[in-house]
């Protein structure tokens, strides 16, 4: 078992405190590795270095920042194994997932490296008497707080677009996945990164947030985690009138209409809800299915989550593995259980050996249980019947969420009904409510957070905007 130390100003440093955590294997529930328990006065030097860095980092011409973001791509596509090793020990990924993830990081810091020399700037044709134009400066020095279910990349979008627009980091993984993003920090020393403008510091969430949003030096907060974790950020970074952005939860809808073809809609539910066993922000919450088709649909894909291999996450095979923790494992046996006591019929599932959760399949689902309403995180579809588009609008819509969506149809008429009516940040017609892409604007509305991440849009959240004007001769004031 190895103990790794966090990255502050260039050097591989233990705690101030001397203080240690264990970061378990949720699959085997060893101790993976030991890693540094940093407090306020680790989040003290971690800031200072980033901001004694931040003058020569935003002076670095663009094309140096981008080769080393570009460096770090590269570097991570050779070292696929090491990081795939990672994903899979602490954070309890699948094979397959944990190279998706790898894949599509890859694609994240390519993009990111070429969007550094995209940072662009308006001009105003409203006074002829001077040039009226905006700049766009980076913000200074960044606050990056991550989660544990899709750790590389959710971290790489925050710690990547914040170095490609001049900006220095201080970047804390989540306590469940803290090597990963260790491996972040080593992958830019790696790349030549400028001392000081990546640091990462690992420890408690609340004692490290709290410590970094108040430093008056932090001039912007990025998180992405729980709603809740996200409400308590937003109201100490406006404490402190900073600006944020926030990536919180999802009870994301997949609507299926009678006109789909109903063994592709099983499978775009089948993704939308197992892939990592539902620990995904986008994932499939509920199933809002048209009545004359939900019992077929239902018996399908009851049959095909029975089919899917579980258990170890290492074996290329697996597609459910491990939840995170026990009180995962509790909270979402607890979801299914209320709901088959509120009258849900369990198809399949509802058992668990370790942290494996079998996957689970409740149809019959009403607005009174707690998988209607609440992030379960877990590998449990729960389906809703309703009589038309109409009314699958008025479900989908009935939650505090507004995160992703998918909607499954033929009917283009409906389809762009449904595409419009959905609040969410994100809607996918014919595909589940999972996907992502370096460019787009990924992100949600209502309580799945403010602002958006991903290309031109993280250029603008992590830049200022500053208005600039110069007079084209001298003019005339009026005393
Ligand atoms: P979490 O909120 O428990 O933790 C997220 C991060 O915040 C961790 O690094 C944690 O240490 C830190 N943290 C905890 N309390 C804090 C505080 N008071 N101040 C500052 N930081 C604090 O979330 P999680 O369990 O790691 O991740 C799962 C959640 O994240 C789910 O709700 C999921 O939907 C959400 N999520 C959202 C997106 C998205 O893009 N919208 C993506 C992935 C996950």
């Amino acid at each position: 078992m190895q103990t790794y130390q966090m990255l502050i100003n260039g050097e591989w440093v233990d705690a101030v405190s001397g203080a240690t955590f264990d970061d378990l294997n949720p699959y085997s529930g060893e101790v993976y590795a030991r890693v540094q328990k940093a407090d306020a006065q680790d989040a003290d030097r971690a800031m200072a270095a980033a901001y004694a860095a931040r003058k020569t980092w935003s002076a670095t011409p663009p094309l140096e920042r981008s080769l080393v973001i570009a460096k770090a791509g590269h570097i991570l596509e050779d070292a696929r194994q090491e990081f795939a090793e990672v994903l899979i020990s602490e954070g309890g990924s699948t094979f397959g997932k944990a190279m998706f993830e790898i894949s599509q990081t890859v694609d994240l810091l390519a993009t990111a490296a070429a969007d550094g020399k995209r940072i662009l700037g308006e001009t105003f044709h409203t006074d002829p008497s001077k040039l009226s134009m905006t700049l766009r400066r980076p913000r200074g020095t960044v606050v990056a707080i991550s989660p544990w279910n899709f750790p590389l990349i959710l971290s790489m979008y925050k710690v990547a677009y914040s170095l490609t627009t001049g900006n220095t980091v201080v970047f804390k993984p989540a306590s469940e996945t803290p090597v990963i993003g260790l491996k972040i920090g080593e992958l830019f020393e790696r790349a030549g990164l400028l001392p000081g403008a990546l640091n990462v510091i690992t420890g408690p969430g609340k004692v490290l947030g709290d410590a970094l949003i108040d430093d008056p030096r932090c001039s912007f907060v990025t998180i992405t985690g729980e709603t809740v974790t996200g409400r308590h950020v937003a109201q100490r970074a406006a404490a402190n009138l900073k600006e944020y952005t926030l990536e919180l939860g999802g009870k994301n809808p997949l609507v299926i209409l009678a006109d789909s073809d109903i063994d592709y809609a099983v499978n775009a539910a089948a993704f939308g809800v197992f892939l990592h066993q539902g620990q995904i922000c986008m994932s499939v919450g509920r199933i809002i299915v048209e009545e004359p088709i939900v019992e077929e649909f239902a018996q399908k894909l009851a049959e095909k989550a029975a089919s899917l291999p579980k258990g170890d996450p290492s074996r290329p095979q697996t597609v459910i593995g491990p939840l995170i923790n026990d009180k995962q494992v509790k909270k979402v046996d607890s979801h299914v259980k209320d709901a088959v006591a509120k009258g849900a019929r369990l198809l399949t599932g509802g058992q668990y050996q370790d942290r494996v959760y079998d996957p689970t399949v409740l149809a019959g689902v009403t607005p009174e249980m707690l998988v209607y309403s609440e992030e379960t995180f877990g590998p449990v579809a729960s389906i809703v019947s309703v009589q038309n588009a109409q009314e699958a609008l008025v479900v989908a819509n009935d939650t505090t969420y507004g995160l992703s969506a998918g909607v499954i149809t033929k009917d283009l008429e409906k389809a762009i009904y449904l595409a419009e009516g959905i609040e969410a940040g994100m809607v996918h017609v014919n595909d589940a409510s999972i996907d992502a892409e370096a460019s787009v604007p990924f992100g949600g509305c209502k309580e799945s957070g403010q602002g958006r991440e991903g290309g031109r849009y993280s250029l603008e959240e992590l830049t200022e905007v500053k208005w600039v004007t110069i007079q084209k001769s001298q003019k005339a004031f009026p005393f």
